[in-house]
Parts: structure tokens; sequence; C-alpha cells
């Protein structure tokens, strides 16, 4: 079968790897769909690395998936040939203290697609046929479209930094970083209550889709600094801010801008980067951690399946796998696309 691996920085081909052949009991086979390309993949693809995990061997990258059953193995009742399915890339242990705990997304020896967080690293899933466990396994109507459904990955992850933000009933919240993530995070806490939501971004392009998105005010945090540095005064702004920008002015304006006593939810991912840490002590803001998703992603593809939350307007590119390096490339282009999927 055709897979795209990364041997290097920018340096992605599509190469024949074995057909998986022994579909075992409790697995299922499935046909590649549709697959997002995310943040991650674009570090990986860009760095060789991301955050702290080095690329250490050619790896397959990603792991937002959607396909179509082709063959089950004995003992699977959850799914059958023919059944078009979102696949979840967490495979917690269910047996570490954090599984046993509820905290799945936390596994201590968790495997996750496309990840170099662990040597040998976690094969993605652009490739031609994934094995998966029939647990991974969603059922999704064969009218949703593969690109919608593989798109339940992403939006379980802001459904998890939502939950960690708490109630959102009535409170009036920042998203720093308008990508897909936090476009999707916009949804979410509308959904959840929020009162008025207020998103930043450097792009005047992926502002504009986010007042598109219902956003009730969009910020150039590079053009419009003024009006970011006044949310800093008065002991801060927001009651609660959601960094999704991954980056360290993304970070320092979600602290600074929320107000004494809110809370901050740290989704972005970035190396170590310095925390105004007195910001957080002097007003006690809480900043959180938000990383993966667990039961959630059940929760994000009834609400892609029912059409409650709609994200089609998210959905600019796609490309054949073979245009791999070209999908790539419009990914990382912020002006011009939002989410990048691969299809076969
Ligand atoms: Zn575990």
């Amino acid at each position: 079968m055709r897979s795209a691996m990364l041997f290097g920085p920018k340096d992605l081909r599509i190469v024949e790897t074995p057909d998986p052949v022994d579909i075992g009991r409790g697995l299922v086979k499935v046909r590649f769909g549709a697959g997002g390309i995310c943040g991650s993949d674009l570090s990986y693809y860009g760095k060789f690395k991301v955050g702290d995990f080095d690329v250490r061997e050619p790896i397959v990258l990603g792991h937002e998936v959607s396909g179509e059953v082709v063959e089950v193995g004995a003992g699977v009742t959850r799914v059958k040939a023919g059944d078009r399915v979102a696949i979840n890339p967490n495979q917690p242990c269910r047996v570490c203290r954090t599984c046993v705990a509820g905290q799945g997304n936390l596994c201590l020896q968790m495997n996750f697609y496309g990840s170099a967080a662990v040597y040998p690293h976690i094969q993605g899933v652009f490739r031609e046929y994934i094995v998966c466990g029939e647990q991974q396994c969603f059922q999704v109507p064969r009218s949703l479209d593969f690109r919608v459904a593989a798109m339940a990955e992403p939006l379980a992850v802001t459904m998890h930094a939502v939950s960690r933000a708490g109630s959102l009933l009535g409170k009036h919240v920042l998203i720093t970083g308008c990508g897909p993530i936090g476009c999707l995070t916009l949804m979410v806490a509308r959904r959840a209550g929020a009162a008025t939501i207020t998103v930043t971004d450097l792009s005047d392009a992926a502002l504009e889709r986010a007042l598109a998105l219902g956003a009730d005010a969009a910020v150039n945090s590079r053009t419009q600094a003024d009006q970011v540095e006044a949310w800093y005064a008065n002991k801060g702004t927001f009651d609660i801010s959601i960094e999704c920008s991954g980056s360290g002015p993304g970070m320092n304006t979600a602290i600074q801008a929320t107000a004494s006593g809110g809370r901050v939810v740290q989704v972005g991912m970035m190396g170590d980067t310095p925390v105004p840490i007195n910001k957080l002590m002097s007003r006690e803001v809480d900043y959180v951690g938000a990383f993966r998703f667990d039961r959630e992603y059940a929760w994000a593809v009834a609400e892609l399946a029912s059409g409650r939350i709609d994200v089609g307007p998210l959905l600019t590119h796609s490309f054949s796998m073979e245009q791999a390096n070209d999908a790539f490339a419009v990914a990382a282009d912020r002006a011009q696309s939002m989410k990048v999927h691969l299809t076969l």
C-alpha cells in the first residue's frame, strides 16, 4: 500500500509499505477516506520535531482520520465491512494509574498515531489502510463527508479544552489564535454558553473566518496592539482565555488579558517559553493545560454526525495522497488555507 512517509525536514515521500495481513481478533481494517493535516504534522514536516518530541526515524504522519471498514477480525461487533467510520487515534492502555483515574488522555503508555513522543515512533494514518482496534472505530452516517468525519479528532481536542475551562455559561471568553483549533474552540465555546467570544490572531484572513463563524470581536494582535494592551488594564478583562496559538506572545496575551480569579487554558503546543508568573500569582489566575482528549471523541462524532456543529466552513482544501507535498505547503500558508485534507 502507499504511505506518505517523512524522512527529514520537508522530505515527504510516497512510499510502498507492506499491506496489513493479520486482521486479528478485535481488529478492524479501514480503507483511508480522509486525513486532516494538523499543526503538529506541519511542525514535524517543517522542523522534524514538535514541542519536545524529535523525530528519530522515518515516520508516517497523520492522526485525524476517517475511512471505510473493509474487513473485521473475529469477535468484532461494533462495526462491519462497508461502514463509514471516524477513527480515534488514542490508544490508552486502560490499566495504568492515570487511565484507571479516568484520564485516558494522559495514559502512561499511550500509543497515538503519527507521534514521535515514544521510540520506536507510532506510525500515523496517511496510508491506504489502517488496522485499528474495534474500540477506536466510531460509525458515522454514510452521507457524512469523510473530511467532516476526520474533524472529530481536532473537535475532540477543543471539547476537552473547553471542559478544562469549566462552565462557560455567561462568561466572557478570549481565544488567542484562530487556526482550526481556535475556530473549533469558538464553536464549542458558543455551544457551551459563552456570553461573548473575542478572538485574536496575526492573520486578517483567519480573523475574518472566525467572525463568519460567530466570533463577537476579532482583533489583530499585531496591527491592533493598543486594543490588546487595553485588556491588560484594571487587572484584566476576560473570565476565561483559551490559548490556541501555541506561541509565546499568544500565551502572554492570554494570561495578561484574563481578569483576577479567571482561568487560562493552554491548548497550543510550543517549546519551553517564559511565563509571566507574577500576573498569574498576583491576580490568582488559574493556568491549566489541556492535552488531547478521551471520552470527548465520542461527543465530537455525535456533534458532527448530527450537524449540530458544522465544520464545513473550515474545510478549505483537499489533495490526493500523491500530492502530499503540495498539501503540506498549502496547509502551512495560513493566508490561504484553514483545514487541509488528504484523500486517496
Ligand atoms: Zn494507561
